[in-house]
C-alpha cells in the first residue's frame, strides 16, 4: 500500500478546530482509496512565538522537510515591524513554491453565483510581497520584483491548468501604469502561451478584473496574475463563490506542495465550534490530487457538494446552523 508522509501544522485561533475536521476527512478518504496517510504535527505559529522565540521551531522545519506535502491550518501573523515573518510566506520561500493556486467554484446551497467555476493562479515568489521594504526620508518604499523567470513559470502552470479544464486564461495586469514589471509579466504569459494554441489567451487591467468578477464570473476559466493582484482577486472571487469559509489554496513549486485555506486565524471564532472547515477540507482535497490520489479526492470534493445540497453542512457563516463537528461529520459521512 501507498504511503505518503504528510506535515500537519494547526496554527492558530480556529486552525487547530479545521484542521481536526480535515483530519477526519482524509481518514475516511483514506479508507475508501489504497493508500495511507502518515501525519507528522508540527508547531508554528504566533501562538508558539513565546515558547521559541519564532513562529516557525527548527522541529517543525524538520517534519516540513521530511515530508511529501503539507497541510497547514491558517496563522496569526503579528503586524509590528520586529514580529517573525508569516509562516506561510517562510515555507513558500523554502521549498520554492512558485504558484499559489485558487479554485473559486459556487457549491449548491451555499450563497454563491451560481456558475461560478474558475481558478486563480497567483505567481507566489516576488511582485509586491518580495519582502523588499526599506525606510525613505519621510516615509517607506516596497520593491515590488518581476522576473521573466518567475513569470514565465507561473505562465506555464497556468497554461497546463486551463488545458485540463475550459482551456482559457485571463493573465491580469496594469501595464498601462506599472509599465516596466507588468511588461516584463505580460510579454512573458504570452510568450509561453505561443506553445498552447488551444488555450485562449486574454489580457486584462486589474481594476477591469476586479469589477468583471462581480459582473461575469462565469467569464474566467484560470485568471493568472503576480502576487498582490492575485491576493485581492482570489478573496473577492472566493465571496462570489460563497464566502471564504469554502475556499482553499495551494501553494505548489516542483517537489512540495503546501495546502491551506484562504482565509486566516478568525480569532474571535476561536475555540467556539462556529469555524466553517470546508476551505480546509477542500485544500486537503487539493493535497489528495496532488499525491496523485484524484479519486479520493473526487470523493471528497463531491461528499462537500452532497452535504452542502442537504444542508447539514451548512455552518453560520453559510446561513445555517451546524457546527464545525456536525459539518465534517455530514461530509464524512457521505464518502
Ligand atoms: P480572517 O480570514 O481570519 O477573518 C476575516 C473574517 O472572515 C472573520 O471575521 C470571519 O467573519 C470570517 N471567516 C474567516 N474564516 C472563517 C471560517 N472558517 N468560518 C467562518 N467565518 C470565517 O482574516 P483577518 O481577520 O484579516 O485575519 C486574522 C489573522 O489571520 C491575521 O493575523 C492575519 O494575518 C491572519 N491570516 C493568516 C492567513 C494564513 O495563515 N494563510 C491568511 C489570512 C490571514
Amino acid at each position: 500500500m501507498k504511503s505518503y508522509r504528510i506535515a500537519v501544522l494547526p496554527g492558530d485561533g480556529i486552525g487547530p478546530e479545521v484542521i481536526g475536521s480535515a483530519i477526519n476527512v482524509l481518514e475516511a478518504a483514506q479508507c475508501k482509496g489504497c493508500f495511507r496517510l502518515d501525519y507528522a504535527y508540527g508547531e508554528a505559529g504566533s501562538g508558539v512565538i513565546k515558547k521559541y522565540g519564532t513562529n516557525l521551531p527548527a522541529g517543525t522545519v524538520k517534519i516540513l522537510k521530511g515530508a511529501r506535502a503539507c497541510l497547514k491550518g491558517p496563522m496569526t501573523t503579528p503586524e509590528e515591524a520586529s514580529a517573525p515573518v508569516s509562516v506561510a510566506v517562510q515555507i513558500r520561500k523554502m521549498f520554492d513554491l512558485y504558484a499559489n493556486v485558487r479554485p473559486c467554484k459556487a457549491y449548491p446551497n451555499a450563497g454563491g453565483r451560481e456558475g461560478v467555476d474558475l481558478v486563480i493562479v497567483r505567481e507566489n515568489t516576488e511582485g509586491l510581497y518580495s519582502g523588499r521594504e526599506r525606510k525613505i526620508p519621510g516615509g517607506a518604499v516596497a520593491e515590488r520584483i518581476v522576473t521573466k523567470r518567475a513569470s514565465r513559470k507561473v505562465a506555464l502552470f497556468a497554461l497546463r491548468l486551463a488545458l485540463a479544464r475550459k482551456r482559457k486564461i485571463t493573465y491580469v495586469h496594469k501595464a498601462n501604469i506599472l509599465r516596466m514589471t507588468d511588461g516584463v509579466f505580460s510579454r512573458a504569459v504570452l510568450s509561453v502561451a505561443k506553445a498552447y494554441p488551444q488555450v485562449r489567451v486574454e489580457g486584462m487591467h486589474v481594476d477591469a478584473a476586479a469589477m468583471q468578477l462581480v459582473k461575469d464570473p462565469g467569464q474566467f476559466d484560470v485568471i493568472v496574475t503576480t502576487n498582490l493582484f492575485g491576493d485581492i482577486l482570489s478573496d473577492e472571487a472566493a465571496q462570489v463563490a460563497g464566502g471564504v469559509g469554502l475556499a482553499p489554496s495551494a501553494n505548489i513549486g516542483t517537489s512540495y506542495g503546501m495546502f491551506e485555506p484562504v482565509h486566516g486565524s478568525a480569532p474571535k471564532y476561536a475555540g467556539k465550534g462556529v469555524a466553517n472547515p470546508i476551505a480546509t477540507i477542500l485544500a486537503a482535497r487539493m493535497m489528495l490530487d496532488y499525491l496523485g490520489e484524484a479519486k479520493a479526492g473526487k470523493l471528497v470534493e463531491n461528499a462537500v457538494a452532497r452535504a452542502l445540497e442537504g444542508g447539514k453542512a451548512l455552518t453560520k457563516d453559510l446561513g445555517g446552523n451546524a457546527s464545525t463537528g456536525k459539518c465534517a461529520e455530514a461530509i464524512t459521512g457521505l464518502i
